[in-house]
């Protein structure tokens, strides 16, 4: 699974940090860091982050693949 965080959205409410601390991280007051490629077993965790941003700045996508048809 891979994300992308529209960084121009983000407000940096911080609501990912909480839901899936190991794939988004907060430094400073405003900057938020990423892992795109989502790792196993934090799947859910970062769907309920990207449910719970209250601007919906995280885009959650599947890699393009043989399942994906
Ligand atoms: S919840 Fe949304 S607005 Fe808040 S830090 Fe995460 S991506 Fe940014």
């Amino acid at each position: 699974m891979q994300i992308v965080v529209d960084l121009n959205r983000c407000q940096a409410y911080a609501q990912c940090v909480f839901l899936a601390p190991e794939v988004f991280e907060l430094h400073g007051e405003e900057s938020l860091m990423f892992t795109p490629a989502v790792p196993d077993g934090q799947q859910e965790r970062v769907l309920r982050a990207a449910a719970a941003c209250p601007v919906q700045a995280i885009l959650v996508g599947e890699p393009a693949g043989p399942a994906a048809r």
